[in-house]
């Protein structure tokens, strides 16, 4: 009887059983995982109904229930038992993650002179490279449109917003970014941040209870450029916090320009507001580059290795060539096969041949990446967000078919397992099925602009681990 006196308020207890004390667990909680811990985390979590072997708690996101369910569920619950032995799970619910999306609103805000603190450890973050600008970045049919629209963006903001530029790893898209940040710096303020890093801060100021801050600070900016935002996939919490960053931004048409390795729509398992958010201004892409651009590439980079150095180059075009048709993946990697070749020639002082390259470059070119099946099947379906089961099973909508045809189709080009060993491990198909879908992959990607990106981009997402 006593203990029911000390029942918090609202909070809804089933009948005859014992009452768990909230305020007694949190008491615990602080004296078990420290101060830090439960100021940060779980001090927030409310008690909303109590059953014989379970308890339903509160918390204030999603992203917040992921965290502690990741972290402390475990010990939580032996904690828990002390007090109710019957109990042996716990139950979340979300409290404010429809209503409002404010982390902050069921934050005790306390602390507002911090503003100087994080905005000195987020400049750290801010730097933009001044060798990575306009005047370096070389134009080819791969990246023409992406380059062009980057440079329209910097003569007259907000007419495209956001910007979203997409492709594989390597193709040049930080290059881009910081390009546009350093020519709009000349004329406003710019905000550069990594999405990782924007997530870093998101946590740390979720911790110190800093979350004003942390808004104020981000959507101060009058250009906010954001890169590789498919790093906030999966990331509720993340997420919210994004989407009402960018819809402030928005508001007070600051320009927004994001960088991605897929379109926004392939982002699976981002919510759909924000992908269409995304999608809503230009959305270009960077493709894998061409002999043309690979060679334009080489000859610059060697120019500006002989102004630097003073010296005369003894890399030829037979070499150049070589390099350029070997290195197949993207440009760095283009650049870094290239700066071997270089050094090696310039320590021995030697004018390379093709099979001295091939000597140098042995463990790039050789170390054959290993591409299985599984892995093919893996991509293909993360790509197209669709579940591998679904993938393989026997369904023919087209949906479904293409993207099985395309993992068929890659098998065959990029493994050495043969047909029948490909039907096999496609739910046991028939190696006749494979040949079709080779067929109509082989077929589409030369006519079919769509097929033939997708097709590169998967390529590279393979080639690129
Ligand atoms: P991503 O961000 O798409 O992974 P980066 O922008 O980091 O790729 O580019 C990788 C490297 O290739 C960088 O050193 C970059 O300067 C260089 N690079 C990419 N595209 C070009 C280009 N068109 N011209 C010159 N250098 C490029
Ligand atoms: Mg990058």
């Amino acid at each position: 009887m006593e203990k029911k006196s000390l029942k918090p308020k609202n909070i809804f207890v089933s009948e005859e059983e014992t009452i768990v004390v909230w305020s007694d667990v949190q008491t615990s909680f602080e004296k078990n995982f420290g101060t830090e811990i439960y100021q940060s985390w779980l001090k927030n979590i409310t008690l909303i109904k109590e059953f014989n072997d379970y308890l339903i708690l509160g918390v204030p996101t999603r992203f917040f229930r992921d965290w502690i369910v990741s972290r402390y569920l475990d010990k939580m619950l032996s904690q828990l038992k002390t007090f109710k032995n019957s109990i042996n799970r716990v139950e979340f619910k979300i409290l404010e993650d429809h209503k409002s999306t404010n982390v902050n609103d069921s934050f005790k805000i306390d602390e507002l002179n911090k503003v100087s603190e994080i905005k000195d450890s987020l400049m750290n973050y801010n730097r933009l490279n001044p060798n990575l600008n306009f005047d370096n970045f070389i134009s080819g049919s791969s990246n023409q449109i992406a380059l062009t629209s980057s440079k329209k963006i910097c003569e007259q903001i907000s007419r495209y917003n956001p910007l979203y530029i997409y492709g594989g790893v390597g193709l040049g898209k930080t290059h881009l970014l910081n390009a546009i940040g350093i020519e709009l710096e000349k004329q406003t303020n710019v905000m550069f941040i990594s999405a990782e890093r924007f997530m870093y801060h998101f946590i740390k100021s979720i911790k110190k209870n800093d979350m004003v801050n942390f808004k104020d600070f981000f959507r101060k900016s009058s250009v906010f450029i954001i890169d590789d935002i498919q790093f906030i996939r999966g990331k509720e919490g993340l997420q919210e916090e994004f989407f009402h960053t960018f819809n402030s931004l928005i508001d007070k048409s600051a320009q927004i320009i994001i960088s991605a390795d897929r379109a926004p729509m392939k982002l699976d398992r981002v919510q759909e507001r924000i992908k269409s958010r995304l999608a809503g201004g230009l959305v270009v892409d960077i493709d894998i580059p061409d002999l043309e651009l690979k060679t334009k590439i080489i000859k610059k980079r060697l120019e500006d290795i002989q102004n630097q150095f003073k010296e005369t180059s003894n890399i030829s075009e037979e070499v150049i060539n070589f390099i350029a048709n070997e290195s197949k993946t993207n440009i760095r990697e283009l650049i870094g096969v290239l700066n071997r070749v270089v050094t090696f020639s310039r320590i021995h002082k030697k004018d390379l041949t093709i099979s001295d390259c091939k000597n140098i470059l042995k463990d790039v070119f050789n170390q054959a990446k290993i591409i299985t099946v599984d892995k093919i099947q893996n991509t293909v379906s993360n790509y197209f967000n669709i579940p591998l089961t679904e993938m393989l099973s026997q369904r023919r909508s087209r949906p479904l078919a293409r993207p099985r045809q395309v993992a068929m189709y890659l098998a065959k080009k990029m493994t050495t397992r043969s047909l029948p060993e490909i039907g096999r491990r496609f739910a046991n198909r028939d190696h006749t099925t494979v040949i079709h879908a080779v067929k109509t992959i082989t077929r589409l990607s030369e006519k079919d602009d769509e097929m033939k990106k997708n097709i590169n981009q998967i390529k590279s997402l393979l080639l690129e681990e």
